[in-house]
């Protein structure tokens, strides 16, 4: 079941959240003078025309990043994000948008390595066209991240972000996030794991936090932004959270600066809000 392309859905307020953090994650990484690995299960195509094809359709950029594009007066780490996606569109105009990977590989050091999944057939092919200038330093496979993280884990620097972000169109998807994190913890648990999920009315969604706060680690945060009130039919979602496994300490409170500031930027609705957790052992 691959229907979901991520291009209509290309730099709204979900991947302004995921990426602002993915930014953050490896802004502390670098602060280290040791290489390490970027993982990411589910990479998408890598980068995606705002004015043109599927993203053009519903325009969900205009209530995502194109509001931070006219912002002033930003937090630092927001506007570092910001910078980020500045990068791909040097004329000012913002009229493109990277997916995870190229957000990733700006932030990264040539000695830092990224290693991605793309199952989708066409989403792999324009995946590997928008890597090819990368060269050595990132490699990619059409294959199921899921099952695909486990034969790189421990990575070879022992530091590695891996960011876990599916679909979940299908609802096994819920389930294969928390089996997959439970085996790479095995393998690999001082690893740093981000996941994405989305915030809807239904049973899977409401319960994946809850399911992730039990996995064994000292630390996580749990990060959520709601940009509107649920719907009154239970369906569409409304916000959007990153659950991150062994989390940098200073984490919990950039999110407490830039969190209320995106709920200003990106509220729709009285229902926005933002939720903030986090435990260290
Ligand atoms: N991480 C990307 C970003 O932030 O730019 C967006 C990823 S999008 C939400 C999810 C992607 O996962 C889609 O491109 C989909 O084709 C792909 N996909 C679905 N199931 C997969 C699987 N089991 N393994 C790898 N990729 C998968």
């Amino acid at each position: 079941m691959l229907s979901y392309r991520h291009a209509f859905h290309a730099g709204n307020h979900a991947d302004v959240l995921k990426h602002f953090l993915l930014v953050e994650l490896l802004t502390y990484l670098n602060q280290k003078d040791k290489p390490y690995w970027y993982l990411d299960t589910h990479a998408g195509a890598g980068l995606y025309a705002l004015t043109e094809g599927y993203a053009a359709r519903n325009a969900e950029f205009e209530s995502g990043i194109a509001r931070l594009w006219q912002a002033t007066d930003l937090p630092e780490p927001l506007a570092r994000y910001v910078e980020v996606i500045r990068g791909f569109n040097p004329d000012g105009r913002l009229a493109f948008y990277p997916g995870s990977p190229l957000v990733a590989q700006r932030v990264m050091r040539r000695d830092d390595k990224l290693r991605l999944f793309e199952l989708h057939p066409s989403d792999a092919k324009l995946l590997a066209d928008n890597v090819a200038t990368l060269g050595r330093q990132a490699q990619w496979q059409q294959a199921d991240g899921f099952t695909g993280i486990k034969a790189l884990l421990p990575p070879p620097p022992r530091r590695a972000l891996t960011l876990i972000d599916p679909p979940y169109e299908d609802k096994r998807d819920y389930r294969h996030v928390t089996d997959a994190l439970e085996e790479a913890l095995r393998r690999f648990p001082g690893g740093v794991y981000a996941v994405w999920y989305p915030c809807l009315s239904r049973e899977e969604s409401r319960e994946l936090p809850q399911r992730l706060k039990k996995l064994p680690v000292k630390s996580w945060l749990r990060a959520e932004l709601h940009v509107q009130r649920p719907a009154a039919d239970g369906f569409g979602m409304h916000g959007s959270g990153m659950f991150v496994l062994n989390p940098p300490y200073t984490l919990a409170a950039t999110l407490g600066e830039v969190l209320p500031r995106l709920v200003a930027l990106l509220g729709q609705d009285s229902g926005a809000r933002q939720v903030l957790e986090h435990h260290a052992a």
